[in-house]
């Protein structure tokens, strides 16, 4: 199976080009975002952890995280979201390479894993191939403003919280270059994409 990173700032369409990926025959998503949600459901013992850390009214009485008091108390200073990240992410990382052993089990030719923080957690190294969705930051926040509701101050500081585009680009093995419209994104993913998926399919003898 071939183990494809897939990584962008926010604001990129990263989410776009995993559902465009997803729609390839063959391919599994894994998605960073939903696994941290996922740890966190009632019962969890990560959810133990972030009580001790953070005050136990974090959790309700049934169970559920205040996603609300949680950021406030973690995102105050870097102290606290270090001890946020120390948490969350070696959990989140042990989960990814589980669903990503579970999809190539179950025959997946692809396992693709959406991260925003790909390069920021020192994880691009473990993937075959690492992709980049790429847009102009002003671009990107015009789209955070209009399309996702969130504030232009919010979205740069967010942004200010994760590598440089350089950067990023810089660790990239395939640049997804999202500054076009919409209506060219599918398809430059598949063209772009789908190859690498055929080259693993005629490697793959049960396929
Ligand atoms: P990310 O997951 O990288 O944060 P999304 O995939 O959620 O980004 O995209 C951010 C917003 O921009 C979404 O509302 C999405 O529909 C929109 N969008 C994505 N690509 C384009 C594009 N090429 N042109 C205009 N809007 C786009």
């Amino acid at each position: 199976m071939l183990r494809i990173g897939l990584t962008g700032g926010i604001g990129s369409g990263k989410s776009t080009v995993a559902a465009a990926l997803a729609d390839i025959d063959g391919v599994t998503v894994i998605d960073a975002d939903a696994i941290a949600r996922d740890i966190v459901r009632p019962g969890q013992p990560a959810l133990g952890e972030l009580a001790l850390e953070f005050g136990s009214d974090i959790v309700s009485e049934d169970g559920h995280l205040d996603r609300g008091l949680l950021a406030e108390r973690a995102f105050r200073d870097a102290a606290a979201t270090e001890r946020l990240n120390a948490i969350m992410h070696p959990r989140i990382i042990t989960e990814a390479a589980h669903r990503l052993d579970t999809a190539e089990e179950n025959g997946a030719l692809a396992g693709v894993y959406d991260m925003p923080l790909l390069f920021e957690t020192g994880q691009a190294d473990k993937f075959d191939t690492v992709i980049v969705v790429d847009v102009d930051s002003e671009e990107r926040v015009r789209r955070l403003t209009e399309h996702r509701g969130i504030d232009a101050a919010d979205a740069r500081r967010r942004m200010a919280a994760q590598i440089g585009d350089e950067e990023r680009r810089n660790g990239a093995d395939i640049i997804i270059d999202n500054n076009g419209p919409l209506s060219a994104l599918a398809p430059q993913v598949k063209s772009i994409v789908g190859p690498l998926i055929d080259a693993e399919r005629r490697r793959s003898p049960v396929h």
